[in-house]
């Protein structure tokens, strides 16, 4: 066994079906009395209908969450719960949700219960990436760490198929560097793979029937599995990567995750031989590279960058942003290879 260090994160789950009816429950348990529904508009009506559902727990919906939690909007959000006298805050939704929830907290201190609808992850991370002035930072502290999550299967039977299927490479990409981390340690690998397993195990059901309420269990948890990883160990160049194209070049989340993905791990292939292991098996795949590559081709999800609103003429300034101050990486950051990687991601070419 290698030498490892490993910081278990503070957190409550509660899990299954029908289980958004838990959430008076969950908010009282934490002393509070004055929630905040925070969503975004395109759920709004789910919002509402969680208002009524807490009656006289709720004070009030904030329905403007959006991607990349741009500081004006937690601006106007910490307003609404300074008028309101919220005493924590109850999101509902994906990664975008969740984060304007930790931006409150950031801000706050105020507890929050979180209701993930996508396969995003950020739930379980103590990160919060913030967007100002085009500018996209991250940082990592316990003051956002949701105290309770509340998955509820049900909740996830309306994903639509294709981000069902990108939700989930996205979920994956986290167990995937978390395999090869510099501060990988065996309880976070043993996760990692489990989640890779499930996820790869449910796509292509959910794929074939959305409403298969088994596998959409499955993928739930392995949201979950990876989402722990991602707030357990650093990341590398795939994060790295995603985070340049989606701050700097405005390409979406989920969708940059799953064309992104393949390619990096065909990079770090022959540094990290163990990691690509688990992951091929975990995938039943000939190679991980390949097993990630199908998985999101077979089923829907797009595998070029062309097609997510990638300019060829701005992969040089990729390249020169994500080589500029690299994260930890199994392999050495080599800007010829990296150009290789996304002209790759760029034509969708199988690893
Ligand atoms: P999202 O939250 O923006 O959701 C995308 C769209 O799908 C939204 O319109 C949303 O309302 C809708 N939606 C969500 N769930 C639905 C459902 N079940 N049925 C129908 N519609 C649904 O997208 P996302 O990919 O979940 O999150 C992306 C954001 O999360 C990014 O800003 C990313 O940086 C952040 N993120 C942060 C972390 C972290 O640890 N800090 C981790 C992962 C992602």
């Amino acid at each position: 066994m290698q030498p490892f260090v490993y910081n278990a994160l503070p957190s409550r789950v509660v899990f299954g079906f029908g289980t958004l009816a838990q959430v008076a429950e969950e908010v009282r348990a934490l002393g509070c009395s004055k929630a905040l529904v925070l969503t975004t508009p395109q759920q709004r009506a789910s919002g509402e209908a969680l208002v009524r559902q807490l009656g006289d727990l709720a004070v009030g919906l904030y329905d403007n969450a959006t991607m990349h939690t741009p500081v004006e909007v937690t601006r106007e959000a910490l307003a609404v719960v300074e008028s309101v006298g919220a005493d924590c805050v109850v999101a509902l939704g994906g990664g975008s949700t969740i984060g304007l929830g930790k931006a409150i907290a950031l801000h706050t201190d105020l507890p929050q219960v979180v209701i993930p609808t996508t396969y995003a992850g950020s739930e379980a991370t103590p990160i919060i990436g913030q967007t100002e002035n085009g500018l996209k930072t991250t940082q990592r502290t316990l003051k956002v760490l949701p105290e309770v999550i509340i998955y509820d299967v049900d909740l996830t039977l309306s994903l639509p198929a294709q981000m069902t299927v990108t939700s989930g490479m996205n979920a994956i990409a986290h167990a995937v560097e978390a395999l090869y981390s510099k501060d990988a340690n065996p309880l976070i690998s043993m996760l990692a793979e489990q989640g890779i397993a499930a996820i790869g195990r449910a796509l292509p059901r959910i794929h074939a029937n959305p409403e298969d309420r088994e596998a959409r269990s499955d993928a739930l948890f392995g949201a979950w599995a990876c989402g722990v990883c991602l707030g357990a160990v650093g990341m590398s160049i795939h994060h790295k990567l995603c985070h340049t194209l989606g701050g700097s070049f405005d390409l979406p989340h989920a969708e940059t995750h799953t064309v992104v993905l393949p390619h990096a791990v065909a990079y770090n292939t022959d540094a990290a031989p163990e990691a690509m292991a688990r992951i091929a098996r975990a995938l039943g795949a000939e190679t991980a590279a390949r097993g990630i590559f199908d998985l999101a081709a077979k089923h829907g999800a797009p595998i070029r960058l062309a097609d997510i609103g990638m300019k060829e003429a701005d992969i040089s300034r990729a390249v020169e942003i994500a080589c500029s101050s690299p994260y930890w990486n199994p392999r050495p950051i080599e800007p010829a290879a990296i150009r290789q990687l996304l002209d790759n991601a760029f034509s969708g070419t199988r690893p």
